[in-house]
């Protein structure tokens, strides 16, 4: 498969491809739309996604200059949001470093493609700390190797480290740079992820490797893991049976949406090819 030389990947193309490759090929090359429902049910999956959404929007207005108690008060119809917003207050917000960007997105040149993210939160202190701040609104908290391994705390943070210096005011120096996730419906635990150099390179050479794959592949083949099938939306196009059930879905932002279709990269902090 030839790439043209701007297509754009994120973590979120790179963790189907991770996970199923026919599920990459399906969503991004064919840019198919299989209505299946992700899980069984799929009325509540929609409205656990509205409030994810809707958790995100309160975040970035919150960081852009909204006082909480305004943004708070209208959180009444809604317990579990609440206490999402809660737990988001009192997670110690301000030992992040002063300069905030909410919603921000950077892209990186990579194998002669670009690599896009887009952030929750970045928070500089240049010639300090660079955190990068995500909040999932999920119940399950991965095990913190699954978190390390994840593609999304890979693209951030070397994206980061290639693409933030003109926020940064300079070069990331990758020991600077650490990446946060925080389970607002678990409380207000951050589960950090520091960078070294050496994490870099490891991680350029990986994230290389599969773009590297994904560009020669002649074929897309479907996942040996039938477990994947079970929340994949191309469930039924792949006759891989029936969707899991919601309990043991994981559920955070990441399934939102295809971002790299929904990517709009008007709003995309350039750099330097
Ligand atoms: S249903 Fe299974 S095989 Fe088909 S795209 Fe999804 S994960 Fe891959």
């Amino acid at each position: 498969m030839s790439l043209s030389a701007d297509y754009a990947f994120t973590q979120g193309s790179l963790q189907d491809y991770a996970d199923c490759a026919r599920r990459f090929e399906l969503r991004y090359i064919k840019r198919l739309r299989y209505p299946a429902p992700e899980v069984k049910q799929a009325l509540e999956f929609e409205r656990r996604m509205r409030q994810g959404n809707r958790f995100h929007k309160l975040v970035q207005q919150h960081v852009n200059g909204t006082p909480a108690d305004l943004l708070g008060r209208s959180l009444d119809d809604d317990p579990d949001l609440a206490r999402w917003w809660d737990n988001y207050l009192n997670g110690d917000l301000d030992s992040l470093p002063a300069q905030r960007h909410a919603e921000i997105t950077l892209q990186a040149p990579l194998g002669g493609q670009r690599l896009v993210a887009k952030y929750d939160l970045l928070a500089l202190e240049p010639g300090g700390a660079a955190v990068i701040v995500d909040w999932k609104t999920g119940e399950r908290v991965p095990a913190r190797q699954a978190l390390q391994w994840r593609l999304q705390t890979v693209v951030y943070r070397y994206v980061l480290a290639q693409a933030g210096a003109h926020l940064y005011r300079g070069p990331i120096p990758p020991e600077r740079i650490r990446m946060d996730y925080v389970y607002v419906a678990q409380g207000t635990q951050r589960h950090s992820f520091e960078y070294s150099a050496a994490q870099l390179a490891a991680d350029e050479a990986r994230l290389l490797e599969m773009i590297q794959a994904i560009g020669a592949a002649a074929a897309f083949p479907l996942t040996e893991e039938l477990r994947r099938c079970k929340f994949c939306m191309y469930r039924a196009f792949c006759d891989r049976g029936e969707a899991g059930d919601l309990r043991d879905f994981e559920f955070d932002e990441e399934v939102e949406g295809d971002e790299a279709i929904d990517l709009d990269f008007d709003q995309i902090a350039e750099i330097e090819f």
